[in-house]
């Protein structure tokens, strides 16, 4: 065989070609839906392959589309499964061949993972040519359909009517769709942006699983999945949510949560904070040694203790703020490039009043492609002496504020809950467009004072509380249990919010995640741990499946969750306020055009 096969369409298929040109004659825009079908059907068996056998994807499943203005071209691409030499010869239908309602010309590009790169040529008599790739930019794997659209159909090179017509035909679709826009300063728009509707993903998703599987190799795939996929799929399918009462199946999914690295960590590196009380330094953390960081910012501000906001960097940028009060910044350790956050209106208060912030989380609003900081603000009289005990009596003034990177100003937040931050530099973090955190609240006195995760979604600007699970501690061990004494740690440990507790100064701890916030009932018991006599007081969870501790002689101290084994480090951490960060290059999107759709936030442009 030669790399070079002419096709010759059949003569039906003309006929078929001939006869779709007419019924279709004032409906050309479907051939835009039979596309993304394609491309999401091929990203659905990727995905599908992936789970099977096990394997991680290292890129996110999406689908690309290019309008090229001056070539009149319209390009889809997708990273899905792509297409054999076979597949081309053999398999393309009616679904292709609607691409020439609006084209004159197609070129394909496909690579499959376990073939060559072929592309596929269409000449002008109905015949294509089928090529072994050689000289073509090289796709990873999927495919790339380039229409040289009609001088009449150019329309279809227009922001507008790709994103009406998205909305109008591929609501359906559960894979991020990116467009390529000349207007939008860092290029990549997703356009269907109904996928933040989780509810909407996981019922499609679950369908689609459902629809196919029997229910042994449903039970095979549902383990792996992730708490939140897997209580929403319990409730969408019946014989699934007797699964989650399946103490078998539940063991099994808490082996694989936490023995599996979630993909989350993948190229991430550790650092460690340690402030001190007259300054904070900065530690990169790879197995037990430690380098330390003194990068510019971290050095020059040494007057200072300072501490991140949350527990992990966003696009390798961490946020720092200073115990006391001071400059907070935007920092990229790897570059070294940093941004000083302008201080607030309500920062130029009197001097008879003593403003106090609490930073809450740093986090990335993807609506508005927008890095946010949100502080809580307590202002006291600074004239409270030491004799004002009576809490009662001060005049404290709490209100919220939100800094945007793009508008670089603060502005002041709506809030109506009535929960009491805590002061703990740990206990908060950001996942998935929310900053999380604990407060705690206290009805009257005669009550006990309960915690709450308090959680934040950074785009609509929505405050969820979600109430602690029931404690989870033997308790008639202790004589004179007081609830007010057990201890809550928030953090996150495998892409999961988790809370770790324990009863004062006991060192048996128990975990549990929660797979929706706001709903209490769907908190799941993981672990418990211990006794853990050295172990008192963890301080993070590293990227593999670790837990950071300060030992009972103030140094630190590795436990392994799957092992259980504890590996000590030599640091001495004895009064000193400790910190770890999960520190990520580029927590989004990763490969390809997502590295360019985050370059805008390169911190020396703003
Ligand atoms: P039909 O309308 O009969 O499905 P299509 O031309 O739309 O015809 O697709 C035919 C087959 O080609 C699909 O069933 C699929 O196997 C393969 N195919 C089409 N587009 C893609 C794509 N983007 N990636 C991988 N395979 C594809």
């Amino acid at each position: 065989m030669t790399n070079n096969e002419t096709l010759v369409l059949k003569g039906e298929m003309t006929e078929v070609l001939r006869l779709m040109k007419k019924t279709f004659y004032s409906n050309e825009e479907i051939f835009l839906r039979e596309l993304i079908n394609n491309a999401s059907n091929a990203l659905d068996k990727i995905q599908f392959e992936g789970i099977m056998n096990n394997n991680v994807l290292n890129d996110e499943l999406i689908i690309t589309l290019i309008p090229h203005k001056v070539n009149k071209t319209l390009s889809i691409i997708d990273n899905g499964i792509g297409m054999t030499k076979m597949d081309l010869v053999d398999h393309l239908g009616i679904g292709f061949y609607s691409t020439y309602l609006v084209a004159k010309k197609v070129f394909l590009t496909s690579k499959h993972n376990d073939h060559d790169q072929y592309t596929l040529e269409s000449q002008p008599s109905a015949s294509f040519i089928v090529t072994k790739d050689i000289n073509a930019q090289k796709l990873l794997r999927g495919t790339k359909i380039t229409l040289f659209l009609k001088d009449n159909q150019l329309e279809y090179l227009q922001e507008t009517t790709i994103k009406n017509l998205i909305s109008k035909h591929c609501q359906l679709i559960t894979h991020p769709i990116y467009l390529w826009s000349e207007n939008n300063k860092d290029h990549w728009q997703l356009i269907n942006i109904w996928l933040r509707n989780q509810e909407m993903y996981d019922k499609f998703v679950a369908q689609k699983l459902g629809n196919h599987l029997p229910d042994d190799l449903a039970f095979s795939i549902l383990f792996k999945l992730p708490l939140k996929s897997l209580k929403r799929y319990g409730c969408l399918h019946k014989s699934w949510a007797i699964l989650l009462e399946n103490s078998n199946f539940m063991e099994l999914f808490r082996i694989n949560f936490i023995s599996n690295q979630h993909s989350y960590y993948e190229d991430t590196s550790l650092l460690l904070c340690l402030g001190q009380p007259d300054k904070s330094s900065l530690f990169s953390l790879s197995g037990m040694s430690f380098q330390n960081i003194e990068k510019e910012i971290w050095s020059k501000r040494h007057c200072s203790r300072y501490f991140t906001v949350g527990s992990s960097s966003i696009n390798g940028i961490l946020c720092l703020y200073p115990y006391n009060s001071g400059t907070i910044y935007l920092w990229n350790p790897s570059s070294d490039e940093f941004k000083i956050i302008p201080p607030s209106p309500i920062e130029y208060i009197p001097d008879s009043m003593d403003p106090m912030f609490q930073y809450h989380g740093f986090g990335y609003d993807c609506a508005r492609d927008d890095y946010k900081v949100i502080r809580e603000l307590i202002i006291f009289p600074s004239v409270l002496t030491e004799d004002d005990s009576d809490y009662e009596e001060w005049h404290i003034t709490e209100s919220w504020e939100i800094y945007s990177l793009r508008s670089n100003c603060w502005r002041k937040l709506k809030s109506d809950i009535y929960i009491n931050s805590r002061c703990e530099v740990n206990d908060r973090f950001y996942l998935e467009g929310m900053c999380h955190w604990l407060g705690n609240w206290q009805e009257s006195y005669d009550e006990f004072k309960k915690t709450y995760v308090v959680s934040f979604d950074l785009s609509n600007e929505e405050w969820f509380i979600t109430p602690l699970p029931p404690i989870d501690i033997p308790l008639e061990i202790y004589d004179n249990f007081d609830i007010n004494l057990v201890e809550n740690h928030l953090f996150l440990l495998n892409g999961s919010i988790s809370l770790i507790s324990n009863y004062y100064e006991t060192t048996t701890f128990s975990i549990s995640i929660l797979a929706e916030i706001g709903k209490k009932e769907t908190w799941t018991k993981l672990v418990t741990l211990g006794p853990l006599p050295y172990l008192p007081c963890p301080i993070g969870i590293g990227n593999m499946s670790n837990i950071l501790f300060r030992t009972i002689d103030g140094k630190l101290a590795w436990l392994d969750l799957r092992t259980h084994l504890v590996e000590k480090l030599d640091v001495n951490a004895h009064g000193i306020v400790c910190q770890l960060i999960v520190y990520k290059g580029n927590l989004f999107p990763t490969k390809g055009i997502n590295s360019k759709f985050f370059s805008c936030f390169s911190l020396s442009g703003l």
